[in-house]
């Protein structure tokens, strides 16, 4: 049973700057936000966290990770391995978006499907997209539009692949099914039905988007790009494309081979496209959390390969703020508010009276995680797990 929670004195970000506040969550919402607030003669059953230390945000949202793994460009034994819940919670991510990756063969949506409900029933809010990187994509009921209105978890659909040697090639019309499915689905539904793209190092960048929605009705808000930092020219790309109005992802999880061959770190990428002009709310922040992350030469031979970190989500928040002069305000923004606003999650990521109580205190003095709470409940307490996954130790 969830516990009525009154946080004293916090400085809340919500993700705007609002000043010490008190926060009340009861029945896994947020109750009441405001000043002293004070419940000790009320006779209920209240858990008093006192704050005081601690800047309050809202519940990190990750717009994209692999549940169940993903991978594989390396052979069967470089399938990388599932996620488990305090990847997420010890990072401060209260929700996640799950979805397929390279290889949508031997990873399939059923089994997706599954592991986001046994991520929600351990403790944090999960959704998926239907889809895959290849085109025709892979779906549930057989029907993109079909999947997003009769499966309530499937908000969207990708990450599609373009520009990529590991992608289809999908052609201008099948990019244009894609999206056009997605787009039905999510007005019926009342989700997103947003299109998640997976940007490779290929010549043509956004070109197959542009090309996509060029004469037809779709609009570019509804694409979504990720892995924006995978280089200069695709980070330049990214920033016309935020002129033009769309949202772009930098991708969190890296390696020293990556930022060495000209990939932007992300927490610089969000700096200097803050710097550029471009609207916080246009600008998200994701892990790409159990991915692998294949290292090529430029034969396209595999080096070698890592697993991407859900966690990484919020240590290149904290580095934009101590490292790139980013406020605290617009790196939470990154990791908040704006992927929820891309993907339609009306009840995530801000602070506001009914709203999900889900929230992060974060240590004033080095900013380092020390309580999360998901759904109304405690799940991380002075930077230790409370609640563990199933079969975690
Ligand atoms: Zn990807």
């Amino acid at each position: 049973m969830n516990n009525i929670i009154l946080i004293k004195n916090a400085e809340l970000y919500a993700p705007q700057r609002l000043g010490k506040m008190d926060v009340v969550i009861a029945g896994g919402r947020i109750a009441a936000v405001g000043n002293d607030f004070n419940l000790a003669g009320s006779n209920l059953p209240v858990t008093v966290i006192d704050a005081s230390d601690c800047y309050l945000t809202p519940g990190f949202v990750d717009s994209l990770v692999h549940f169940i793994g993903g991978g594989g460009e390396g052979g069967f034994a470089t399938r990388t391995p599932e996620m488990q819940l305090t990847d997420a919670t010890l990072g401060g991510v209260t929700t996640a978006v799950g979805v397929l990756g390279t290889d949508a063969t031997t990873r399939t949506l059923t089994n997706l499907l599954a592991k986001a409900h046994a991520l929600d029933s351990e403790g944090i809010t999960t959704y998926c997209h239907t889809g895959s990187y290849e085109i025709p994509c892979r779906t549930l009921t057989g029907n993109i539009t079909d999947d997003l209105i009769l499966i309530d978890k499937f908000i969207g659909v990708g990450e599609i692949a373009i520009s990529d040697h590991r992608s289809s090639q999908p052609t201008t019309d099948e990019i244009r099914k894609v999206a056009a499915a997605a787009r039905v689905g999510g007005i019926l539904a009342g989700k997103s039905g947003v299109v998640s793209v997976h940007m490779g190092a290929g010549e043509r960048i956004l070109l197959p988007i542009y090309q996509a929605v060029a004469g037809t009705e779709l609009k570019l808000k509804q694409f979504y790009p990720t892995h924006m930092n995978r280089n200069r020219r695709v980070f330049e790309a990214g920033l016309e494309f935020a002129t033009k109005g769309g949202v772009i992802d930098f991708t969190t999880s890296t390696t020293d081979f990556d930022l060495q061959h000209g990939e932007v770190a992300a927490a610089a990428a969000l700096a200097e496209a803050l710097e550029f002009g471009i609207k916080p709310m246009q600008l998200t922040l994701s892990s790409d959390g159990n991915a692998s992350l294949p290292i090529y030469n430029d034969e396209g031979e595999l080096l070698g390969l890592q697993v991407g970190s859900v966690q990484s989500l919020y240590q290149s928040a904290r580095q934009a703020i101590t490292q790139h002069k980013v406020s605290l305000s617009d790196a939470i923004c990154s990791i908040t508010a704006a992927p929820a606003a891309i993907l339609g999650l009306k009840q995530k990521g801000r602070i506001a009276t009914g709203l999900d109580a889900d929230i992060v205190l974060l240590r004033r003095d080095d900013l380092a995680i020390d309580t999360v709470i998901a759904k109304g409940k405690l799940l991380v307490q002075q930077g230790e797990a409370l609640v563990k996954g199933t079969f975690e130790r």
